[in-house]
């Protein structure tokens, strides 16, 4: 394998083009009717490697939600404020094989099976202190400081779009109220889906994959946040069920911590490395970005990155 020390706009470049048409074998997210209007053939690439440098490929200025990617920041900021076993008494560490908006065991055990799905994303982001929508500035804060962004914000049409479709993740919402987990009023559920609606790039994501595996260390250095068993739990979540039911084939494939989102995107911690950020909005049947699993892939192989 080549040497990550090689990697250069130029590997980048090679891959995405490479890569470039698997978007024809996915589809674009309409369920939330404002993702469908995303232009399909769009595509980016960007690597943080170790000392923070950044390459990129691709419409690196493209914007789009980052969308289930947001939970492994709240899960941060819920786990910081509440500590590991409080927020993990109400959910479970366990993997899947259910899409990512299965109610899974809610009427059984009464209780999510992890923070990567929406059940025990939307049950999170409830558990982070503060009235109205300090919670989701919360967040939207913490993204900007991981990419040391401050132009970034939310799409309130996404946003909109997603609060007046999104039925079954308000079913969750309640579901998980009526068995007492949840003790707030929608405000909370209104988080979810304003942090789900976060806009960024390609570069922002591999700038919070880069975070997390270098022990919640910015790309630049910065270690305010640095917290290694923090990093170690989220890379953990991520590894698990962060692909959604495709997490234990990917973990085959990549065997890399990763979390996507519905909006194209997907994140990943190379741990002690590099982050990696893709984006393509067309998705693959589990959700996930179809161009951006084969750039990921390719560029695990050429660099033998997985860590199995
Ligand atoms: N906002 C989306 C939802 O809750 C996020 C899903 C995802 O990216 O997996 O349906």
């Amino acid at each position: 394998a080549a040497d990550v020390s090689t990697i250069s706009e130029k590997t980048l470049n090679s891959i995405l083009e490479k890569n470039r048409t698997y978007y024809t074998q996915g589809k674009v997210a309409d369920y939330i009717p404002e993702l469908g209007k995303m232009d399909a053939g769009a595509i980016a690439f960007s690597v943080v490697g170790k000392s923070g440098k950044i390459f990129n490929a691709g419409d690196v200025h493209k914007k789009f939600t980052m969308q289930s990617i947001s939970k492994i920041i709240a899960l941060m900021i819920a786990v910081n404020e509440k500590g590991e076993a409080d927020v993990f008494n109400k959910m479970g560490y366990f993997g899947t094989d259910r899409p990512f908006n299965h109610f899974s065991n809610l009427e059984t055990t009464g209780k999510p099976l992890n923070p990567m799905m929406n059940a025990g994303a939307i049950l999170t982001t409830s558990l982070i202190s503060g009235e109205g929508e300090k919670p989701f500035l919360k967040i939207l804060d913490l993204v900007r400081y991981i990419t040391k962004n401050n132009t970034i914000d939310y799409n309130t049409s996404v946003y909109e779009s997603e609060k007046s479709t999104g039925h079954r993740n308000r079913g969750m919402f309640y579901l998980m109220k009526n068995n007492g987990l949840i003790s707030g009023n929608e405000d909370q559920l209104d988080n979810y889906f304003k942090q789900c609606s976060i806009e960024l790039t390609a570069e922002d994501l591999a700038k919070i994959g880069y975070f997390f595996a270098n022990q919640c260390v910015r790309f630049d250095g910065d270690s305010a946040y640095k917290n290694e068993d923090l990093a170690r739990l989220i890379q953990s979540q991520m590894l698990i069920a962060g692909m959604y039911e495709f997490s234990g084939e990917y973990a085959r494939t990549v065997g890399l911590p990763s979390k996507s989102g519905v909006g194209g995107g997907i994140t990943v911690s190379v741990p002690g490395k590099m982050g990696i950020g893709v984006f393509s909005p067309a998705l693959d049947r589990h959700g996930n970005s179809s161009a951006g699993y084969h750039m990921i892939l390719d560029l695990v192989k050429q660099y033998d990155l997985s860590l199995f």
